[in-house]
């Protein structure tokens, strides 16, 4: 066994050797596979092994069709046999709801190529005579959908990795992983240690026990999983050709073809969980009790749509392990908090996903970035405020509606509230309809009276009337928002202003009282972060970022080192913050302050320190809305009574409060982009429109990538887009992220915010298109279906900046 490797991965489950072949793949062949048990030992050797390309996430479905594409290319290079079947899949749309999403996707699927469209019921029946078609509103077909043999992809990552270099090592279990004084580590083994700057935790259902070897806490929770497969069914034994499998997600159950049998299997709601307190040390290629009683309602869902599925008995039950997270995501990337550890925890869909999850990992563990914005995979998404409770709520919830739909917007109640500040009873008692934000409740409009809550579908839902009622208010005299959810910092010390200006592409503010906006660059030379840094002193910043990703901007901010004497920290938890904004927010706050707040005092992007109802605040003149308005933060004990003294204030002008749906409305009506959305590593500064922010003069992290990415044209450019009146009223929905954009017939781009604007009166979208202009006609694919639109040459709302800086 080696002594020393470049990485070593624990775990020879499908997702630990699929990281193993793709480091040796990209170059690495000084690497290490440890295993307790035989390959295959956790949750890979009993799985069904469906393989389907489509997910609502445009991202995960790139990385599913890579994956689809590469067993057989892997078979063919390894001579390993991954037992594929492709027969291809059948998806059914029993409700309208449903049949959006499909329709959806496969449009998504014609922008990028995917192989994924409607056919007739007709053709559907042709290819599966065995379902029945009564009640499907519509059907598409995948046909590279189907199955692979679990241990045979397992087997031939394997192969492919050790031809390349790689050392496995079975029967080898990880005791223990000791960083050491110089950030490599020390993996211990029965069989001897191996140093190495990298470990990569992929030991499946042991993941939690495993990371904490590390000291490192992961939000997972096991649960049982139950397929069945039947004894042979003389319509399938007769068909001939291998049948199509078929997803029938309104049944929450998956169907397809095993030998001349059917395999059913299901997530049902009655689920179980496993291994609460940690997973046995002593679980192998071990199966649980059957208990089919647990699924029966969703057989009889199956039974009702392929009565072929109760004619046969059944031969054999699988019940074994499966391991989640909190929103059934992976939870993959280097340990924020700790150098050269790597996790790729949490994996539900692993024979969809091993072959994408396995390049993103080695790219991100080889180039430093993966080539794709994986947040969504990201495990720096959780953080300590994901409680086991927590986690166990949602895995619960998750489970039992695998399949259900994910809407746009759509906030789900399990395992909330998780954390709130102390404005959350006042903030309910007023009608706040509250949303999930990095574990903390945050409202997201307000309804006439307490207790509300969303309704769910791709069209306009209960809230969309209020959301309007609160736009027009702050449009016509101010809105109270309570904007808590950012991530501030205070850098602080003689050091303060080098650090920042070595760490953010833009200059920091020389004088005090200066803010400015500033990009961080990725390693890949696209947009990781947009920042506002005030000078609140003379050595002493005041920055605000997006809360959802702080965890996610740790890795950048530790990549330079703090000068001695000055600190970076924190103050999310312990700072909060509202933005009053509208034309009559000065004349509301000067009610509450002795300080001038006319715009030759308190111009537009200046800040000062004040005190405004008795509480010291740092005011900034800063307002995502785009409208006049200030962004005022306080310390969390002060949160009530700033926002009782705001909420009074405004009555007299007939203000108040306003949720973040409304912000976001307004801000799409001015144009503004926003991080995940429309910023993020995959687009480049001048795409963003943020190259100006790059000051070249100056060292900062990434400028070398900043520049080389900027030698490029542009590939795809933001712009605002509003869609027709008729075709959105005729839909009742508007865009709300992710649709495909198409000219002429061809895919063009892709939405990645959209909202109605209330104050404008017309229904907008973000997004990146490519060879389009102003001006140009495009169609936006909203539902799935074609809704005219125009790009616009400058946002509707105060496109002068005029209300912003009057
Ligand atoms: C009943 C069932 C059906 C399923 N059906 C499908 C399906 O149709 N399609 C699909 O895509 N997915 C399916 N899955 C899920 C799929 O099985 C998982 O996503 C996948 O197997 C996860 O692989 P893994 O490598 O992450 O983990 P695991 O398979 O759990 O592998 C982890 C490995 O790490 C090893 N290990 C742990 N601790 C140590 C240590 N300290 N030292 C060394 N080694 C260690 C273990 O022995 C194990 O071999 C199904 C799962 C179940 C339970």
């Amino acid at each position: 066994m080696r002594t020393e490797a470049q990485a070593v991965v624990i775990g020879g489950g499908v997702i630990g050797c699929s990281i193993l072949y793709h480091l040796t793949k990209l170059g690495w062949s000084d690497v290490v596979l440890l295993e307790r048990d035989e390959l295959t030992s956790g949750s890979t050797w009993h799985a069904a092994a469906n393989i389907h390309g489509l997910h609502d996430s445009t991202n995960i479905s790139r990385i599913q069709h890579y994956t689809m594409n590469l067993y057989n290319a892997l078979e063919e290079e390894t001579g390993q046999s991954c037992g594929v079947f492709q027969p291809g899949s059948l998806y059914l749309a029993q409700t309208e709801e449903r049949e959006h999403q499909l329709r959806l996707q496969a449009a998504k699927a014609k922008l990028y190529g995917m192989n994924f469209y409607e056919i007739s019921i007709e053709e559907a029946q042709r290819l599966n005579p065995l379902v029945n078609y009564e009640g499907i509103r519509c059907v598409m077909f995948e046909p590279d959908g189907g199955n692979v043999d679990p241990s045979g992809v397992t087997n031939a990552y394997a192969v492919g990795a050790r031809q390349r270099g790689a050392e496995i090592h079975r029967f080898t279990p990880v005791t223990a992983t000791e960083q050491q004084d110089d950030g490599t580590w020390i993996v211990k083994t029965p069989k001897g240690d191996i140093k190495t700057p990298w470990v990569v935790n992929a030991a499946g259902l042991w993941g939690r026990e495993v990371a904490k070897l590390a000291g490192i806490e992961l939000p997972l929770q096991p649960t049982e999983h139950q397929y069945f497969v039947t004894e042979t069914v003389s319509d399938v034994q007769a068909h001939g050709t291998r049948l199509p499998s078929v997803s029938d997600r309104d049944g929450e159950y998956y169907l397809r073809q095993e030998g001349n049998g059917l395999l059913v299997g299901a997530y049902e709601k009655d689920m179980k969980f496993w291994a609460e307190d940690g997973t046995p040390l002593d679980f192998a290629h071990d199966l649980f009790p059957d208990d089919l009683e647990r699924i029966e309602e969703n057989m009889m869902n199956a039974i009702e749509r392929l009565p072929a599925v109760g004619e046969a008995g059944i031969k054999r039950v699988i019940n074994g392990p499966m391991i989640w997270s909190p929103d059934s995501n992976v939870l993959m990337g280097p340990a924020p908090e700790v150098d050269g550890y790597f996790c790729c925890n949490g994996v539900i869909p692993g024979f969809s996903q091993s072959g994408g999850m396995g390049l993103m990992a080695a790219q991100w563990i080889i180039e430093g970035e993966t080539e794709y914005d994986m947040f969504a995979w990201d495990m720096a998404r959780f953080d300590t405020w994901a409680t086991k409770e927590f986690t166990k709520a949602k895995v619960q919830d998750q489970y039992a509606h695998r399949f259900a739909i994910h809407f746009p917007n759509e906030e789900r109640s399990a395992g909330r509230p998780a954390r709130v500040r102390p404005v959350y009873e006042t903030q309910k008692a007023m009608g706040a309809v509250f949303g999930l934000n990095v574990g903390w409740e945050h409202p997201l409009w307000f309804a006439d009276a307490p207790g509300a809550v969303d309704t769910n579908g791709f069209t306009r839902q209960n809230w969309w009337g209020p959301v309007g009622e609160e736009c027009k208010m702050l449009r016509d005299r101010a809105g109270i928002i309570d904007i808590s959810n950012f991530a501030k910092y205070i850098c602080k010390g003689p050091g303060a202003a080098d650090w920042l200006n070595a760490v953010f592409a833009n200059n920091m503010p020389k004088a005090v009282g200066r803010s400015c906006l500033t990009p961080l660059i990725s390693k890949r030379g696209g947009i990781a972060g947009d920042f506002t840094v005030t000078r609140v002193a003379g050595d002493e910043f005041w920055i605000i970022g997006s809360g959802m990703a702080e965890r996610y901007h740790k890795r950048f901010f530790k990549q330079v080192p703090l000068p001695a004497g000055t600190t970076f920290e924190s103050k999310t938890e312990a700072m909060c913050g509202f933005n009053v904004a509208g034309p009559k927010s000065r004349e509301i706050l000067q009610r509450l302050t002795n300080e001038s707040l006319a715009t030759e005092d308190f111009p537009f992007m200046r800040s000062a320190n004040i005190e405004l109802a008795g509480i010291e605040v740092l005011a900034l003149r800063v307002s995502f809305t785009g409208d006049l308005g200030w962004e005022l933060h306080c310390a969390t004990e002060d949160q009530a009574r700033l926002y009782d003294a705001l909420i009074e204030a405004g009555k007299e002008f007939d203000a108040g409060p306003v949720g973040s749906r409304a912000l976001m409305s307004m801000r799409v009506e001015k144009g503004y982009g926003s991080w995940s959305r429309e910023y993020s590593p995959e687009y480049w500064p001048h795409e963003v429109g943020l190259e100006r922010l790059c000051k070249f003069e100056k060292d900062f992290l990434n400028k070398e990538a900043a520049q080389k990415v900027l030698e490029n044209p542009v590939r795809e450019q933001l712009v605002l887009l509003h869609l027709d009146e008729a075709d959105v009223t005729a839909s009742n929905a508007d865009a709300t992220g992710g649709e495909p954009i198409f000219k002429d017939g061809e895919g063009i781009g892709r939405v990645t915010s959209g909202t109605y604007g209330y104050t404008v009166g017309r229904s907008l979208a973000l997004g990146y298109v490519k060879n389009a202009q102003p001006g140009d006609e495009v169609e936006v694919m909203v539902l799935g279906r074609p809704h005219k639109a125009v790009i616009l040459h400058e946002p509707p709302f105060d496109a002068a900046g005029k209300v912003l800086r009057g």
